[in-house]
């Protein structure tokens, strides 16, 4: 079963620190990778991390603020130097067609793969044969959305010791029930995968939720994910101050994650107020216990389902 990782190659938010790159999260699934923002400096923070795009199938950008996406012509023209041909996603809200034109222009950019423009209002706006991208808005200062990355469903377990007592020879066929076919054996009987296989697990699923003010309708979009990202910019006594910049507070992105029964809770997009992140982490812990702050460069595991 392929491994789903999630690897923060920025944590802060409106500039960089010494601490905190801006906003870019990378998820990777097995040899599959989806950025969620790209902001300032998110190419070199992806070699820092070891992570390698050459399977970037999409990159995902929440809203046009330059944290946001001032690394995407940097990190596009660094893709095509190191020899990437194939096509990306772009998923945005409207308006990024004019900015890749106007970088080409002004010879910028000019990207050496085909790029892909998806339109961030459409509920799915891009999915491949094992996962999709399902998006909805966010309540910011300008168009924004947050992004909701779904496993497929799993297959259920293959229970070697039953197939074995079946009389299965090892081998081929294993591979075969593994994937959901009937076989035949030389005796002339037929197994179902159903015999060998235990109940379809629940595929693994990461919402990435920055910047927004608490919005009604987000508890939904992010209901029982394993993963909630959530933005935390400031500490609750700014309150005030986040929801007249359109954030939340570490508080708020903890009800949202209590309220939506998800499994983990990560903070970022952290102000440059904060030096130490204890303070938003002790908020937050208050209200929802399973919860982190992350750092740059951290990475994540997301279990499979039993
Ligand atoms: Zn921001
Ligand atoms: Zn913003």
């Amino acid at each position: 079963m392929s491994e789903l990782k999630i690897t923060f190659l920025g944590t802060g938010s409106a500039r960089p620190t010494p601490q905190r790159s801006v906003a870019c999260v990378a998820l990777s699934l097995g040899g599959e990778a989806v950025l969620f923002d790209c902001g300032e400096g998110a190419q070199l923070q992806a070699t820092r991390a070891g992570f390698k795009p050459s399977r970037l199938h999409a990159v995902c950008i929440t809203h046009f603020h330059g944290d946001h996406i001032n690394g995407l012509p940097g990190f596009i023209g660094t893709m095509g130097l190191n020899g990437h041909r194939d096509r990306v996603a772009l998923v945005s809200p409207r308006g990024l067609r004019r900015y890749l034109q106007v970088l080409r222009e002004l010879s910028i950019l000019h990207p050496a793969f085909p790029l892909d423009l998806h339109d961030a209002a459409q509920d799915v706006p891009f999915a491949t044969d094992d996962w999709r991208i399902e998006s909805f808005p966010l309540d910011h200062r300008l168009p924004c959305h947050g992004y909701l990355f779904r496993e497929k469903d799993l297959p259920g377990r293959f229970d070697l010791e039953h197939a074995i007592a079946l009389g299965i020879p090892r081998g081929p066929l294993f591979g075969k029930l593994q994937r959901g076919e009937s076989v035949r054996l030389d005796d002339g009987r037929t197994i179902s995968p159903e015999q060998v296989l235990g109940l379809p697990r629940r595929g693994r699923s990461v919402a990435y939720v920055t910047d927004t003010r608490p919005c009604s309708h987000l508890v939904e979009a992010v209901r029982g994910v394993d993963v909630l990202i959530h933005e935390a910019t400031y500490t609750h006594e700014f309150a005030d101050l986040a929801n007249e910049r359109g954030h939340s507070t570490a508080v708020q992105a903890a009800e949202v994650a209590r309220d939506a029964g998800v499994g983990r809770l990560i903070l970022t997009h952290v102000s440059t107020r904060y030096v130490r992140a204890r303070p938003l982490l002790r908020e937050a812990q208050a209200v929802f216990p399973n919860t982190v702050v992350a750092r740059d460069l951290d990475v994540f595991d997301v279990p499979v389902h039993d």
